[in-house]
Parts: C-alpha cells; sequence; structure tokens
C-alpha cells in the first residue's frame, strides 16, 4: 500500500488523463488554464462523492434539509457578506508582461517570469464579475458566486417558514463556485471553476461550541469511512490573526496531498455575522422564534464547507496503489465501492456466440442496479488489470464451464481472491459484497479460490 503523502501527482494526472477521469478543458484548443472537464470515469466518481455526501448529511438526518441556489444572486448580496470589500489580494502587476503575481508570494522585486518591473500592490478583487440583461453597464453588474453558502443563509427564513424545522437544524447544498484565483495549480486542486458541498447548520447562541466540536468529528469521520487513511488527515486550528472576518473559530480538514498537508474542508463557527448582515442589508427581519422561551433571537451558525473536487482528488491519491505482479506493476485504486465509478464488470472469456450471449443478459440484468462496464477484448488477465486501475471492485467472468453448470465467478480486486457462484445468485451476491459484506463465506453452491497466474 502506497504510503500518505507518497503519491506523485504525475501519475494521478496521466491516470486522469488516461482512463477518461480528467481532461483539461477546451483541450482542442490548447485548454483554459486552471479549468477542468470530468470524463465518463469522473464524472461517476463525482457523482458518487456527492450522492455519499448528500445520503450522510441530508438523507439520513432529521434535522438537514437540501436546497439548490441559483448561481446569480442579488449583487448586494456580496456588499452584506463582505466579499465585495474584503474577497481579495493583494497583487502586484508586471509593467512589461502584466502577470499578476500575489505579493507574498514574491522572492524578489522583479516578475518571476520575465523579470520586469512590477507595480505597486494593490487589492484585486477575486469574483468574476459579468452584466445581467442587454446593457453592459454599472447598474446591471452581477457576480459569479464565489461560495455557495450565501444562497443558504438568504433563504433561512423561507426554509424556517416552509419546513417548520425548529433549531438546531441545517441546510445543505452542492454547487458550483468561481473564483478567480491567483496561483492556482495542483491539478484539481486549486481551480477557477469548482465545486463545494456546504453546511449551514443554525444553532442557538449558547450551544455553538458542542455543536461546532459535534461536526469536526462528524465530518472527518466521513472521509475515513468512505476509505482515507486516517494518518492522511489532519485537524490544523486557524491562529487568531489568519480567521477571516466572519469566523470566531474555525478548522480545517487537511489532507497529505503529494504536494504536502493543505485544505480539504473548513469548518468554521460563523457566530451570527451572516444573518446580522442580511438583516441589516435587506431591511428583513430574519429573527428565529423560539417557542420554549418564547424570545426572538438570531441563531448562530456552524459552517463545514468542503470542494467536491478537492475530495476527487483526495480520495484518488489515496486509493492509488502499485503492487509488483511478475515483471510488470499492478496499478490499482482502492476506492470504497460507494465511490468506484464502475461497481462491477462483466468479462467473457471468448467472443464465441453462446458465450456472449450469456454474457450480455448477465450485463444487462445487473445494469438494472449499478454502473456495469463490459469488455471482451484481450486477454483475461489484462482485462482484469484494466479495471484494477479504475477501481472496480468485481469483476464476473462468464466461461465455457458456465454453459454447463449455471455458474460464474466473481473476481474481487483488492485479493484477487474469486468465488463461483450460480448465476440465479449474482445479483444478491454482488448487493451483499458492495455493501462491504467480506467475500467469504461464499453463497449456496459456490467455491472460492485465489487468483493463480496473472497473464
Ligand atoms: P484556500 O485557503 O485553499 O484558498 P479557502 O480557505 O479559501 O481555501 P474556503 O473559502 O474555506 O476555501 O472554501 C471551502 C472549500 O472549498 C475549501 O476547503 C476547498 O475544498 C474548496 N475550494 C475553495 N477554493 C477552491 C478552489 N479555488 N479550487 C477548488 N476548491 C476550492
Amino acid at each position: 500500500m502506497t504510503e500518505p503523502g507518497k503519491v506523485d501527482m504525475e501519475k494521478i494526472v496521466s491516470l486522469c488523463r488516461r482512463r477518461g477521469f480528467i481532461f483539461p478543458s477546451s483541450e482542442i484548443y490548447g485548454g483554459l488554464s486552471s479549468c477542468w472537464d470530468y470524463g465518463p470515469l469522473g464524472v461517476e466518481l463525482k457523482r458518487n462523492i456527492k450522492q455519499a455526501w448528500w445520503r450522510a448529511v441530508v438523507q439520513e438526518r432529521d434535522d438537514m434539509v437540501g436546497m439548490d441556489a441559483s448561481i446569480l444572486m442579488h449583487p448586494q448580496t456580496w456588499a452584506a457578506s463582505g466579499h465585495l470589500e474584503g474577497f481579495a489580494d493583494l497583487l502586484v502587476e508586471c509593467k512589461n508582461c502584466h502577470l499578476r503575481w500575489r505579493n507574498d508570494d514574491l522572492e524578489s522585486n522583479n516578475c518571476p517570469s520575465c523579470g520586469g518591473e512590477l507595480t505597486e500592490p494593490r487589492l484585486f478583487n477575486l469574483m468574476f464579475k459579468t452584466f445581467m440583461g442587454p446593457v453592459e453597464e454599472e447598474a446591471s453588474v452581477v457576480y459569479l458566486r464565489p461560495e455557495t453558502a450565501q444562497g443558504m443563509f438568504v433563504n433561512f427564513q423561507n426554509v424556517v417558514n416552509t419546513t417548520r424545522k425548529r433549531l438546531p437544524f441545517g441546510i445543505a447544498q452542492i454547487g458550483k463556485a468561481f473564483r478567480n484565483e491567483i496561483t492556482t495549480g495542483n491539478f484539481i486542486f486549486r481551480s477557477r471553476e469548482f465545486e463545494q458541498m456546504e453546511i449551514e447548520f443554525f444553532v442557538k447562541p449558547e450551544t455553538d461550541k458542542e455543536w461546532f466540536d459535534y461536526w469536526l468529528e462528524e465530518r472527518l469521520n466521513w472521509y475515513v469511512k468512505l476509505g482515507i487513511k486516517k494518518e492522511s488527515l489532519r485537524l490544523r486550528q486557524h491562529a487568531k490573526g489568519e480567521l477571516a472576518h466572519y469566523a470566531r473559530e474555525c478548522y480545517d480538514i487537511d489532507y497529505l496531498f503529494p504536494m504536502g498537508w493543505s485544505e480539504l474542508e473548513g469548518i468554521a463557527n460563523r457566530g451570527d455575522f451572516d444573518l446580522v448582515q442580511h438583516a441589516s442589508f435587506s431591511g428583513k427581519s430574519l429573527d428565529y422564534f423560539d417557542n420554549d422561551t418564547k424570545e426572538h433571537f438570531l441563531p448562530y451558525i456552524i459552517e463545514p464547507s468542503a470542494g467536491v473536487d478537492r475530495s476527487v482528488l483526495a480520495f484518488l491519491c489515496d486509493a492509488y496503489d502499485e503492487e509488483p505482479d511478475k515483471d510488470e506493476i499492478r496499478v490499482l485504486l482502492h476506492l470504497h465501492p460507494t465511490l468506484a465509478p464502475i461497481k462491477v464488470a462483466v468479462l467473457p472469456l471468448s467472443r464465441r456466440e453462446k458465450l456472449v450471449e450469456v454474457a450480455r443478459q448477465i450485463d444487462a440484468d445487473l445494469r438494472q442496479c449499478w454502473m456495469v462496464s463490459y469488455d471482451d477484448a484481450q486477454s483475461i488477465g489484462r482485462r482484469y488489470r484494466r479495471q484494477d486501475e479504475i477501481g472496480t471492485p468485481f469483476c464476473v467472468t462468464v466461461d465455457f464451464q458456465s454453459l454447463e453448470d449455471n455458474q460464474v465467478t466473481i473476481r474481487e480486486r483488492d485479493s484477487m481472491n474469486q468465488i463461483r457462484v450460480p448465476i440465479a445468485e449474482l445479483r444478491r451476491t454482488l448487493e451483499a459484497k458492495l455493501q462491504g459484506e467480506s467475500l467469504f463465506p461464499p453463497p449456496p453452491g459456490g467455491q472460492v479460490w485465489k487468483e493463480e497466474s496473472p497473464a
């Protein structure tokens, strides 16, 4: 198993490109800096991560609801949130090549790219600006949201009134966010268009500390439950001077990426900052009425804010492994079955008509339940390796004996163990295995063995 932090980013990028997880955006035009397209396997992995998150934080909880706000919001939102004023980096610009640099990243007084003279530092807002309607004028300026959070704050009263939820309760949202980042890079770690999974959890002010601690643990455990090694994760508390303008307390969940420890998710106690600001800028009361105490007050907000793309990268890095395999190397992704893009591959031993008929039938049947891949090209060993490399947990092999005994082989990715099961038991067996049941014992009529000679 590859040690935490020891995975080579180049290998991840190359695997993603080669197998269709992630491509550079608009590649035929030379790509667009720090934008990425998720290919056939990437979109499945990403969807599975989002689904697992939604299941854990919305579906399985009685104290959470979901929503999906629009990306374009009333411009006053950004005045109230502090983004218009505060969401800026101090930058210098090269007078020669006009590249901009973060002032605190520079080691000398000259442009790192061309050596040219630099301007004085000035604030550069990270929000993308555009115009709404036919006229491009100051009055029609709108922004692409730099976070999904504000959509939940401005809908707080709508959610309370329509769901009758009482404190403590939360709103969850998954969606795109845009930041005109200055220093991008490290593949999908920092891009200009990305996706967030955010929770705004509203609590009585005096209970903020206990809920903050609760969400820290809950969120950390979510990554571990989905297979990330504990040693690859850490909690890092923000120092007083580092805290964002809205935060009373903040921790990052850091992951040990190939470039070192970096933020995967931020968990902040935002106090009542956001509701105070939006009440004041909109002139609408955002008070909560407590039926028990008959008091009006503004709840405090605990915000666990995760990045979908950074999660994709962390799950890929953590799952990546290389094993000696005769004269070759077996590359495999130990992805949790819940996250694996393809759950089962159906592999007929040959293209003989009779075998194909049975294999196609199995394939069609399993597709009712999961994403399935049908592969009949090259040797069975090669086909196993192709599936290992994309993290497919199970391969089902249909051989000539299957025509006689109506049984097929299930081969497990990590252990390479194989069991033989009746076709009639296949769907049920795979269902149990995908839910984490051990591959042993086999179902009635089945038998177990270990893959002998990977071709
Ligand atoms: P960083 O310090 O790395 O720029 P941040 O503290 O600005 O991140 P937050 O504003 O807390 O990030 O956003 C919440 C989450 O959104 C982050 O933990 C991260 O997973 C994700 N995120 C933020 N900016 C980007 C980006 N440019 N590209 C990809 N994901 C991002």
